[in-house]
């Protein structure tokens, strides 16, 4: 019963198959073999249009170096204050981008608001010498709630940072989830809404570690080469990056495996709803599921061994505060998560509260 992180489970059978297919013989190293350059086209064919893709091992990576090719040093990025650049890399966005300034902001349930960035807009106008100036707004598609910007959400967010001459980039780790969700084109999703640059996230989906920076407009890539590589993160035996990525996008595979996560996560939020003394503070739109649980619930279902974390209750509306008894945990699922487990952990949700 592991809901501790997308990232617990392996990779998926045929993206391991691919990496065995992808190790026989020779092939030029630093991404000059064929399978880096099919990944780059089914990206392209993917995304319905012309792009330039950048393979990386790891989220933070592609994240970072992307914002770094967007933001100049005393540039300023918006994000949400609970957004992963700006809590779980470790200052990675602020150390590629030479120190630019992330600039948290508000909104419920993971969700930037509209008004939030209008206002941090004001706040930051361009050519005050005082201040760093707005370079990038960067937002994560499924959100860190396990929540979704609706279409229409994200493209007046987009509007809005464009017309303030703010790029555009999204964090999709979980861009899989998300498109699956809200079944629109993956095209549809990013830059028909106005993103600039995607990290299109493909390691907790079902590849080992593998992550592409697609950039729409070929322009702004003009020198990611070389700041890949002088941050570490090229690989000399690229062609497994590239393995990865055509496993996974090939017949639509990306899609079923998140669409399998997807409705663990469906299955697990139906269940708890279902179970005494258990409240789900926001629906589940992903592959996540928070939940408010009982101690004594969370206490049975650890000595179960069920795996799961904690989450903050800063982002929770008063009246939905946990009480001293209560819980506020996140369970997510993947492409490996099995029904039975879910079911289980439902189970003893269920006979306890
Ligand atoms: C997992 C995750 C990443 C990538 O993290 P790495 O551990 O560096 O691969 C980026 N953004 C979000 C929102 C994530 O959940």
């Amino acid at each position: 019963m592991d809901f501790a992180s997308d990232n617990s489970s392996g990779a998926s059978d045929r993206v391991m198959a691919a990496l065995m297919a992808a190790n026989a013989g020779a092939a030029m190293p630093y991404g000059a073999d064929p399978w880096t350059s099919a990944a780059e086209r089914a990206v392209q064919d993917l995304f319905e249009r012309e792009c330039a893709v950048f393979f990386a091992p790891t989220g933070t990576a592609a994240n970072a170096l992307a914002l770094a090719a967007l933001t100049p040093p005393h540039g300023a990025i918006f994000c949400h204050e609970e957004a992963h650049i700006a809590n779980d890399e470790c200052g990675a966005p602020e150390f590629y981008t030479a120190g630019a300034k992330l600039v948290g902001l508000g909104g419920a349930q993971g969700r930037m608001s509209l008004d939030a960035l209008k206002g941090a807009l004001a706040r930051f106008p361009r050519g005050l010498v005082k201040q760093v100036q707005p370079s990038a707004l960067s937002l994560t598609q499924a959100t860190e709630c396990g929540t979704l910007y609706s279409l229409d959400e994200l493209d007046a967010l987009c509007a809005a940072a464009r017309a303030a001459g703010v790029r555009v980039h999204m964090d999709g780790a979980r861009f899989a989830n998300a498109v699956a969700r809200l079944g629109c084109s993956p095209a549809r999703m990013s830059w028909r809404a106005g993103v600039d640059v995607l990290s299109f996230g493909a390691t907790k989906n079902g590849t080992i570690c593998c992550e592409a920076v697609i950039f729409f407009d070929p322009a702004l890539a003009h020198d990611f080469a070389f700041r890949r590589k002088r941050g570490g993160h090229t690989l000399s035996k690229g062609r497994f990056l590239g393995a990865q990525m055509s496993a996974y996008l090939q017949d639509g595979h990306w899609l079923d495996l998140a669409r399998h996560a997807n409705a663990m996560a469906d299955r697990l939020a139906q269940g708890l709803a279902a179970c005494p003394g258990v409240r789900l503070p926001w629906p589940c739109e992903a592959n996540e599921v928070f939940a408010i649980l009982p101690r004594s619930t969370d206490s049975a279902l650890k000595a179960a061994g069920a795996l799961y974390y904690p989450w903050g209750s800063r982002g929770l509306p008063s009246h939905q505060f946990p009480g001293p008894d209560e819980l506020l945990v996140r369970l997510v699922s993947s492409f490996a998560t099995r029904e039975q487990d879910v079911d289980r952990f439902v189970a003893i949700a269920k006979m306890i509260g």
